[in-house]
């Protein structure tokens, strides 16, 4: 048993059962043990690679997607260029390198990147180095400079912690994690009932049948995103695995070295995240920020320009890396296994902003726009 697990079961024995988000909070942020807390987990001999690990260019276009949205900002001059979660830095420096093409950008941009891990912070550092003058790092969004901000968040909402709601003989009960007949974790249903609790679904899935799962995620680091923006002006960049709109289904998933794990074995040693429900997320949007999308990862990078960029490298790299070139467009935007449909892309931006590049044809959620 790890010392995580003693600490958590320890916690059962003294409060009862604990809700979900609880349990995926301590896993992945405890600050002594937790999973981002204590390691690096990206890359082939990591657990889990991530669109940024996988190609330059994806960062590369999302540096540019930032240039220009600031160029339709009217260029303001100092922009706060933010990133939630950015897990190695290597997003962020593929970005920066890319951006370079829009003349002034960089001047105006100020870097700064919200992380909680502190060995993920020392690797950001040294990726990071000498691309920029100066790094704030922050601990939440709620310490952001009070300027005109973008913001970039690649599969940092899914690992936000979420909890669970089951629907069983009629009334809905939170699901908790207690301890099971052999001693270990276990899933089991709170026996107080939530009466209020199918009336704050989206009324399409209502009556829910028995059986059904809903999940909902805290979204306060992007609420409070949203409300920056607001004030302040700019937009948001958000991709993610999840699906467009609401549904009930258990999507709590661990992985580990590259394999799918169980998610109550071994709290703190396993990547614990669930899929972005994007009809919740674009609910955050308000008066003078609107959502536009999601749309799929594949129409964004497409959008974008992701296959003319890809032919470029191409022709530019040696004969024994095009493949390998190719092969990472696939991940990207070919569909499952790739990336290219179960990822998604939603934007939040102000309203004085026009269309943003990568979201022709999306839809636009907000009131009064
Ligand atoms: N964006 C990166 C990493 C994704 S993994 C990539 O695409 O490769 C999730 C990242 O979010 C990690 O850097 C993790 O340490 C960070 N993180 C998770 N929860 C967080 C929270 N509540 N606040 C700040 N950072 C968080």
């Amino acid at each position: 048993m790890n010392a995580l697990e003693r600490e958590i079961r320890s916690l059962i024995e003294t409060q009862g059962p604990i809700p979900i988000s609880r349990y995926m909070a301590l896993c992945l942020a405890h600050p002594e043990y937790g999973y981002y807390t204590t390691r690096d987990p990206f890359g082939t001999d990591g657990d889990f690679t991530t669109a940024p690990e996988i190609s330059q260019m994806f960062g590369e276009l999302i540096g540019i997607w930032c240039a220009e949205a600031w160029r339709l900002m009217g260029s303001p001059a100092r922009v706060a260029l933010v990133e939630a979660g950015p897990g190695r830095g290597t997003l962020m420096k593929d970005a920066l390198r890319a951006a370079k093409v829009m003349p002034g950008f960089l001047n105006a941009a100020e870097l700064h990147l919200v992380e909680t891990s502190p060995v993920l912070q020392e690797r950001q550092r040294e990726n990071l180095r000498g691309a920029v003058p100066a790094i704030a790092w922050h601990g939440e969004t709620k310490t952001l400079p009070d300027i005109p901000l973008l913001v970039i968040g690649n599969e940092f909402i899914d690992a936000l912690p979420i909890d669970q709601f089951e629907k069983k003989a009629g009334r809905w009960h939170e699901r908790k994690i207690g301890l099971g007949a052999d001693g270990g974790f276990a899933f089991g249903l709170d026996p107080a009932p939530l009466p209020d609790f199918e009336q704050q679904l989206p009324e399409r899935l209502t009556p829910a049948p028995n059986g059904a799962v809903f999940e909902r995620r805290d979204l306060t680091p992007i609420s409070e995103v949203v409300s920056r923006i607001g004030k302040h002006g700019g937009a948001a960049i958000l991709i993610d695995y999840g699906h467009a709109e609401s549904g009930f289904g258990d999507t709590l998933q661990a992985v580990s070295g590259h394999d799918y794990a169980e998610p109550l074995d071994t709290p703190g040693e396993v990547d614990l995240t669930s899929q972005v429900d994007f009809e919740a997320l674009a609910a955050l949007s308000r008066n003078n920020v609107r959502a536009v999308g999601a749309v799929s990862q594949r129409n964004f990078l497409t959008q974008l320009g992701i296959e003319a960029r890809t032919e470029i490298l191409q022709r530019n790299a040696k004969e024994e890396m095009r493949d390998e070139i190719g092969t990472a467009l696939t991940r990207l935007i070919g569909p499952t296994p790739g990336m290219g449909e179960l990822f998604k892309a939603l934007a939040f931006a102000h309203r004085d902003l026009p269309a943003l590049p990568g979201f022709d044809g999306a839809k636009i959620s907000g009131k009064d726009l």
